[in-house]
């Protein structure tokens, strides 16, 4: 069986933890290596189960904790050359393990695919994680808009953790300064409410059974708007699965991941 949980999201950290087979992938560190301890023992993931700790970037809401948590528990982060090379300036020494250009990771029972995200840092990737004969699951936050690798590679998965930001009229009654609602709103910034509903609707299929609404902006969003924006567009694509909306302040889950229905060859 494999589950997720969600240990906390939003622009003050993000952290998501994938157990299968007796093994933890962490997936994404944005919180100090101790509040990830404690989010993990307050869903009963024993810290000694964890095989790796994969990040999508260097950003502090994503990797704050990467390094120091790795070395301590004697497991590699998974991440891009360029994100190493940006964690490794300030961090901690430990073992690297590369994904993107160079292929999948493969960490435990966990496959780590990545694919290139539009975003203001040094190598930022999404991520997608997939268990043998078991369910796929892809993460993408930090990005304005999908590009097409970024679709080609969110396509299929069973489980999608999506950025859904800020709501669009939150954002511009926000009191943020014109150019930074606009830095938010750009191709380099943040995915909307609306935005993320439509790449859903997209990329909605028959076995995508689980999406969580992740990154929510704390000053331009609520769980409840993202929630109903998002629901509304998956909706009339006959979804029937579960949204969750990732909480910033405590964890959720565990959720289960069911595996994909047998394809019957006839
Ligand atoms: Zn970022
Ligand atoms: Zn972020």
């Amino acid at each position: 069986m494999t589950t997720l949980h969600i240990l906390g999201s939003g622009s003050k950290g993000n952290a998501f933890a994938i157990e299968a087979e007796g093994g933890t992938l962490l997936l994404e560190a944005g919180f100090s290596g101790r509040e990830l301890e404690r989010r993990m023992r307050a869903q009963a993931i024993d810290p000694a189960s964890v095989c790796a700790i994969a990040v999508t970037h260097e950003h502090g809401d994503h990797a704050r904790g990467a390094t120091r948590l790795a070395r301590q528990l004697g497991v590699p982060v998974v991440a891009s050359g360029g994100t190493w090379t940006a964690l490794a300036r300030g961090g901690e020494p430990c073992e690297w393990q590369p994904t993107g250009s160079r292929g999948p990771a493969v960490v435990g029972p966990f496959t780590i695919e990545a694919c290139p995200c539009p975003h203001d840092a040094a190598e930022p990737l999404a991520l997608g994680v997939r268990v043998a004969d078991g369910p796929s699951l892809a993460i993408a936050t930090d990005f304005g808009r999908p590009t097409q690798a970024l679709r080609f590679f969110l396509r299929e998965r069973h489980c999608l953790i999506l950025e859904a930001n800020y709501d669009e009229v939150l954002l511009r009654g926000s009191g943020y300064p014109a150019v930074v609602q606009d830095r938010i709103a750009g191709a380099g910034g943040h995915l909307s409410n609306t935005a993320c509903g439509m790449l859903l609707a997209e990329l909605h299929h028959a076995e995508l059974h689980t999406v969580v609404l992740a990154h929510l902006s704390q000053r331009c969003n609520t769980p409840e708007v993202a929630a109903r924006t998002v629901a509304a567009a998956l909706e009339r694509t006959g979804f029937r699965g579960a949204l969750h909306v990732a909480p910033q302040d405590e964890p959720l889950g565990p959720i289960t991941l069911r595996a994909p229905a047998q394809r019957v060859l006839l």
